[in-house]
Formats: C-alpha cells, structure tokens, sequence
C-alpha cells in the first residue's frame, strides 16, 4: 500500500494537462530551440512560446510581461530580490526589515547580507502566527531599502497582512517583496490592485514542475537589481542561462489550469481541511497552531496531546505522508522556529505536524489519513504502556 500523500506544501504532482504540454515541447518535433537563438526560425518559434508563456503569467498576476524573470524557483527568487535589491542600492541605505518566521530562503540571504554589513531587523509574530502592520511600521528607517514579507506561511498557512504593508511600504518609499511560494495559484493574486514591487512564486507549489518560478519585479526599468549571476544576459540582464523553454510553459500551464479552477479548488480544499479538523477533533485531543480564521485552507499545523511529532511520522510510514515542523540540524531535533515565535513551547511545539491538501484529494481519503492517524497513535499508546510494565 502507498502512503496518502498529504505533504501538497512541500511540494505537488505535475497536472496531466501541464505535463501534456510539457512533454510535446521537448522532443525533435517540439520548440526545442534555443529562445535567444533570435537568427532562425526554430529559434524564433521557441522565443514565441517563452514569450506566450510571460504574457499569460503576466496577466494572472496582473502586471507587465517585461516583468516576469524566470528563475528556478522561488529560492532563487527571494535572493535575487533580497540581494539584488541590497547590492543595487547600498548607497542609499543598508538595512531591510524581514520576519523571523520566513522560509530559510529568505532568513539565510538575509544573513549573509548582515555578514557582508547589511543591517537586518527581524520581526516576530503574533501568537495566531501574523506579523502586525504596526511591528513593520516601527521597524522602518529612514535608511531601510527593503521589507520582505511572506503571503502565507509554509508552516502554519497563516496569511500575512501583505495588502496593509504594502500601503505603509509605498508611504514610506521602500521596496516590498513577498514570498508567495505557498500562496500563488491558490488566492488571486493582483499586482494592479496590492503595491507589490517584487513576487516571488515557484511554479511546483501549484501542481508545475519542479525547478521553475519566477520573481516579479514591478517598474523594472526603474527598479535597479543586481543580478546573483553574470552570463548572457538573458531576462533583461537580471537571470542569465538558456531558458528552460518546457519548464517556462509548464509554470505557465499551472499558473493558468490554478486559476481556471481556483474558485472550486478554494471550495474543494476548504471542505477536506474542514472536516480532517472535525474528524480528527472527535477521536483525538489535537490542538491547532496559527489562527484558522486566517490561514490558508491548503495547510494544517496541529499536534495530539502526549505524542512527538517525529515519533507519530515514523509511526504512520507506510501510511502517511506528512511533514513535521522539525528540523533535523546536525544530529540534532530542532524544533520548529516558526511555532516558537508565536509563543509555542513544550508538548504542542514537539508534537507539531502539518498535513497539506491538494484538489486531488478526495474527502475519503482525508477520513482514511484521520483514521490511520488515530491507529497510529492507539499503537504508540500500547506500546508505551508495555515498555512501562
Ligand atoms: N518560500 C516558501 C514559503 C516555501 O514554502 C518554499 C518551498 N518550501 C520556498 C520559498 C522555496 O521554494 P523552492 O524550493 O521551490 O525554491
């Protein structure tokens, strides 16, 4: 039998639909130019999918087509804006203002920047798992270049107030980037509407393939980024290397079937974590992390009184894929430093696990995952009644 793979926020299946697309690119018969190869016509007609491609995301997110940079994910994204942004403006300032509950991503860019004399102010959570405006507002400088905020938190799914910082961000004149990793394609995104400057995806979170995003960067000729690479000058100079044409399209092609569905997949995800939290609530005393009023309905984080989380993962194998919030560094169980920030410690904080929905599941397999969760636990019980005797 295969583990129910519930751990969509680590990463998704490609769509049938995008692969399909896909796969017809790479082959002889396929636009397998190279895109820069601006002399032929093969060329040609690969640059015409790339560039089909950057339209049709552009309009999804609502920005420009010239604004879209491809990267490999949203690893590389985070730290072209991050670094891009330090690198290009250090002149005016060297200080940025961050959360401590970021993606790694984000967190060890930005203290690189502080070990290259970048001036990094880390902000906490509430305890429901959200930054407060109000902490970004006093946190801003007048030599601060950039804040960076996450759209919805990869451990808890807590949505950050992205919209009301970006409003304090363009009072003050500085940059806003946003890691949108676990947010695009699942919510409307709409660059027209929320002052984002640069927007971070990767296209793997949404059922695309794996070592593909993008990093938005809105008023592009304005905005001055240094590049993290130097080749041929490919994506306006910012991201060198031949583009991964197939990997574009497939980023495309999920981009667009999310948001074709979004609306049913919202709906659909919404009722598989509704009733996992009401099934799970009946048989287990769970307690819930981060505020389920504001976070995403893609992901749950939640421990089972008396039992670790690393234990009960190991106990459900062969049944259940899920993540816990742990980290293993050197040896070491680190517990999750995102639940410690919001005041989380002791038995919930080593107890954590997140489970995370995709449109595929079905409600039947979230009872299944609900029950072989409450006979794990039954079994772990037992067996810590006969190593007691
Ligand atoms: N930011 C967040 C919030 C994420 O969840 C992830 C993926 N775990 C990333 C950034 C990095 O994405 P990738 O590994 O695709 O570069």
């Amino acid at each position: 039998m295969k583990p129910l793979y519930f751990d969509t926020a680590a990463t998704t299946a490609v769509a049938p639909e995008v692969l399909a697309r896909m796969v017809e690119l790479l082959g002889g018969e396929g636009a397998y130019a190279n895109p820069s190869s601006a002399a032929h016509l093969p060329g040609q007609a690969a640059a015409a999918v790339v560039a089909l491609a950057r339209v049709e995301i552009a309009a999804e997110l609502g920005c420009e087509a010239d604004e879209v940079v491809f990267t490999s994910g949203a690893t590389e994204a985070n730290n072209l804006a991050l670094r891009g942004v330090a690198l290009a403006h250090a002149a005016q300032g060297r200080h940025l203002v961050t959360s401590v509950i970021e993606h790694k991503s984000v967190l060890a860019c930005c203290a690189a920047l502080q070990r290259e004399g970048y001036e990094v102010t880390y902000l906490s959570p509430n305890s429901a798992g959200w930054v407060e405006p109000d902490a970004v507002a006093r946190a801003l400088r007048p030599d601060t270049l950039l804040v960076s905020l996450q759209y919805t938190n990869n451990e808890t799914g807590v949505m950050q107030p992205i919209a009301e910082v970006a409003d304090l961000a363009v009072q003050a004149g500085v940059l806003l980037h946003v890691d949108a990793a676990q947010a695009a394609g699942k919510f409307p995104i709409d660059l027209q509407k929320i002052p984002i400057d640069l927007l971070s995806l990767s296209a793997h979170k949404f059922h695309g393939p794996k070592g593909v995003g993008c990093l938005v960067v809105r008023n592009r000729r304005q905005l001055r980024l240094q590049p993290l690479m130097h080749g041929g000058g490919q994506e306006f100079g910012l991201r060198p290397g031949t583009l991964a044409t197939h990997q574009i399209v497939g980023l495309s092609a999920a981009l667009s079937l999310a948001a074709a569905r979004r609306a049913a997949d919202l709906a659909h995800v919404g009722e598989l974590k509704r009733r996992f939290l009401q099934q799970l609530g009946e048989c287990l005393p769970t307690q819930v992390h981060g505020e389920l009023a504001r976070s995403s309905p893609y992901i749950v984080n939640f421990s089972i009184a008396g039992i670790i989380s690393d234990a009960l993962i190991n106990q459900l194998r062969s049944d259940l894929a899920i993540a816990s919030s742990s980290a293993c560094s050197s040896g070491a169980v680190e517990p999750s430093y995102v639940l410690r920030a919001m005041g989380i410690e002791g038995e919930p904080l080593y107890g954590a696990v997140r489970l995370s929905f995709s449109r595929d599941h079905s409600l039947a397999e979230v009872s299944a995952a609900v029950e072989r969760i409450g006979a794990a636990v039954s079994r772990m019980k037992e067996l810590e009644i006969s190593e007691d005797k």
